[in-house]
């Protein structure tokens, strides 16, 4: 099945009802930002078979409105719409979250399109007229990949030093160490992406939610990251585990990658 302009579906009332529908216990919600109805609907209906909770939107900035929500686990975004091009909605979206899962839906196989959709931060990109089973594919890998960096750290270790991250406490020998709850958000964001350096901007959006970052809002970071390396290192002036990147930012060095805990209910 090829979802094209002429492929046309009857609009099926009781989808719509589906679509609440959560699928064994966790649903998995889909905005679809899609201007031509046919190709919109067709989405709909697909994604609802496969058992996704679907919202939708035809128009830019309806689109954005929605996405903006952050409660999306995936969004599939058309390029060319009215009000506001997916380019500029892709970018919205992004400054104010980097993790927000995105696939471009591209109108032709244009490697500038997608070379443009991709370096605004699109998890993929489909190209129109696509397959059904393609794009299912498409949509299960990004949502892997995604989930997969949900998952909740349980412990970090740091050499010597093992952090119980919902206990708020830690452990170096017999010494015991107790966190805020900050420092622990703190250290769980910079473990789970311990492989590379993390900059200020992004630690107050992704660690205290500031969308937008002002030089008095930065400095709360070194000062957080000060008062953490008083806790976890010997010196806190020549630090070892939680090093400054000159220009790019902090990086926790863990031992191993940690323990992530399952994924399990
Ligand atoms: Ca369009």
């Amino acid at each position: 099945m090829i979802l094209q302009k002429r492929y046309i579906r009857p609009r099926i009332q009781a989808l719509e009802t589906a679509s609440l529908v959560s699928v064994m216990g966790k649903s998995i919600q889909i905005l679809v930002i899609e201007d031509e109805e046919a190709i919109r609907e067709g989405l709909i209906d697909v994604l609802v078979f496969h058992g996704y909770a679907v919202d939708s939107a035809a128009t830019g900035p309806e689109g954005l409105e929605k996405a903006q929500t952050g409660k999306f686990d995936l969004i599939l975004l058309d390029i060319m719409l009215p009000g506001m091009d997916g380019y500029e909605i892709c970018d919205r979206i992004r400054a104010e979250d980097r993790d927000q899962p995105i696939i471009m839906l591209t109108a032709k196989t244009s490697d500038e399109e997608i070379i443009q959709g991709l370096k605004l931060g699109a998890d993929d990109y489909v190209s129109k007229p696509f397959s059904i089973a393609q794009l299912v594919l498409r949509i299960e890998a990004v949502l892997r990949r995604t989930q997969a960096g949900r998952e909740q750290l349980r412990t970090i270790d740091l050499g010597t030093i093992t952090i119980d991250v919902a206990n708020l406490s830690g452990r170096n020998g017999h010494e015991e160490i107790t966190f805020t709850k900050r420092e622990i958000e703190l250290l769980s964001y910079l473990a789970q992406n311990s492989d590379r350096p993390i900059s200020r901007e992004e630690l107050l959006l992704k660690v205290w939610g500031y969308a937008r970052n002002l030089d008095i809002e930065t400095r709360t970071v070194d000062i957080h990251i000060a008062k953490l390396r008083r806790k976890i290192e010997t010196d806190p002036k020549e630090p070892q585990n939680l090093i400054t990147v000159r220009g790019a930012g902090y990086r926790l060095v863990t031992d191993g990658q940690g323990h992530v805990a399952d994924d399990s209910y």
